[in-house]
């Protein structure tokens, strides 16, 4: 039945010579990837370092608004069959390389869509500094109702009592790197009971101190050209940057910059790692993991990136990964960026996910509104995983040809398997876009739009 279900869309006349098409939003990281920043993230907090060359003093802010858990997910019974492909498809995201995601990548596209290519824009995530202290706006009354001043929750108080009691037996160690090693193989399960307590996540802690045992090394700080490294963020700009190598004019890297990474901001100003040559073709921000869009540190990276003509995708999505972090899930708010817009009218900005998922359709209205208003505003339906939440924006706003002429076609793989567990996989996500918006549609929103976002 799901393969009649293939055939029939193949049969659907897609116009042969209409340039490469694209999946706009996508990620390629995987498991080894956040095992090992979450991991690093974990040792810091466990030794009181984290965040670990985060010496600014930012503006500190409350984490008032809604710390509500992500939504109840729907029962993955329904179809023994979907959850296996589902599933077999989640574990390949998260074990296989990101090159071999990208081919996966393209190999769908190319049978959904019936195209000889398919390229894609694998967005960079950061991590690190998510549990750090959150940057503030720059100007309070970038927005009337902005959140309330208030202190952010330390690491302590955050983790209660068994933190600091882990961290005395640490500190009682041997002073020596090669003795603290050693030892602290036996403090693992010590560590693994305090964190189960302490976070009342056991199966995320006893991963997370096994895999610490392997993955630490308790060396200097890591910098390239002041641009200071996790391992995990090493790591991940080396495979975004093969990426682009293995898949030559196909795949469009984007730099994700978390203005609390010292150097990140500063990176991308250099002119060294983005522009039109690679590595990297735009900029990734994620503001929900704990930066306002307004704030005083992304200011020259705006300047720059309008200048420059580098595109900049930002996360414009009430919800999002990981979804129990909802201190400042509101920092994706679409208005944030209106004086930004105004003050750089030439910066092509992606807000991406067109303001989803959230309770008040608010944010549907103010992407739709800075579309119309900003010639360079754009956004993408990425993220999509119900024909419902397609329909709802295709007939709310697809209608107006200055929307339809800046909305861009996303995936949001491999992070879109968390959206609908056990439902969605990637050909299925493809095959829906095809089949609620039809080829002409779908053929402005993979082509033009992209090229025109990427380019300029
Ligand atoms: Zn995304």
């Amino acid at each position: 039945m799901f393969e009649r279900f293939i055939s029939y869309f193949r049969r659907r006349s897609i116009p042969a010579e209409s340039g490469l098409w694209f999946d706009a939003h996508c990620h390629v990281f995987n498991v080894e990837y956040l095992a090992l920043e979450a991991s690093r993230m974990l040792f810091d907090i466990i030794r009181g370092t984290y965040p670990l060359a985060w010496k600014e003093a930012p503006d500190l802010i409350g984490s008032a608004k809604g710390s509500r858990r992500g939504a109840r997910r729907a029962d993955p019974r329904d179809s023994a069959r979907k959850f296996l492909a589902w599933a077999m498809e989640l574990l390949d995201a998260g074990t296989d390389s990101e090159e071999r995601n990208g081919e996966f990548i393209t190999e769908t596209g190319m049978a959904a869509f019936s195209r000889a290519e398919f390229g894609f824009v694998p967005l960079m995530m950061d991590i690190y500094y998510m549990q750090a202290g959150a940057l503030g706006p720059a100007n309070a009354s970038a927005r009337a109702n902005g959140p309330e001043e208030a202190t952010t929750p330390t690491m302590d108080s955050r983790w209660g009592s068994d933190l600091s009691s882990l961290r005395k037996d640490l500190a009682a160690m041997s002073t020596t790197a090669g003795d603290e090693l050693s030892r602290l193989g036996s403090l693992l399960g010590e560590a693994h009971d305090k964190a189960r307590k302490a976070v009342g996540i056991d199966e995320l802690a006893r991963a997370l101190v096994e895999r610490a045992e392997d993955k630490f090394r308790l060396d200097e700080e890591e910098r390239y050209e002041g641009l200071f490294l996790t391992p995990g963020f090493k790591r991940q700009i080396k495979a975004a940057a093969a990426l682009g190598a293995a898949f030559p004019g196909r795949a469009f890297p984007f730099f994700a910059v978390d203005p609390r990474r010292p150097g990140a901001v500063e990176a991308v100003c250099s002119g060294k790692i983005t522009g039109k040559e690679g590595p990297f073709y735009g900029v990734k921000l994620y503001p929900r993991l704990g930066y306002h869009p307004g704030c005083a540190e992304l200011q020259p990276l705006y300047r720059y990136c309008s200048e420059n003509s580098v595109p900049i995708t930002s996360h414009t999505s009430y919800k999002g990964f990981p979804d129990f972090m909802m201190d400042h899930a509101d920092f994706g708010d679409p208005l944030y960026w209106e004086p930004i817009v105004k003050a750089y009218p030439k910066l092509r900005l992606d807000l991406a996910h067109f303001g989803a998922r959230t309770e008040d359709p608010a944010w549907h209205e103010t992407v739709a509104r800075l579309i119309r208003e900003n010639t360079n505003v754009f956004s993408d339906l990425s993220c999509y995983t119900k024909a419902e939440e397609i329909d709802f924006i295709a007939d709310a706003y697809m209608k107006d040809g200055r929307i339809r002429s800046r909305v861009m076609f996303g995936s949001d793989f491999d992070v879109m398997y968390f959206l609908s567990p056990g439902e969605i996989t990637l050909q299925s996500y493809y095959l829906l876009f095809l089949e609620r918006l039809g080829a002409k549609t779908l053929q402005t929103m993979c082509a033009t739009v992209p090229r025109k976002f990427l380019f300029g």
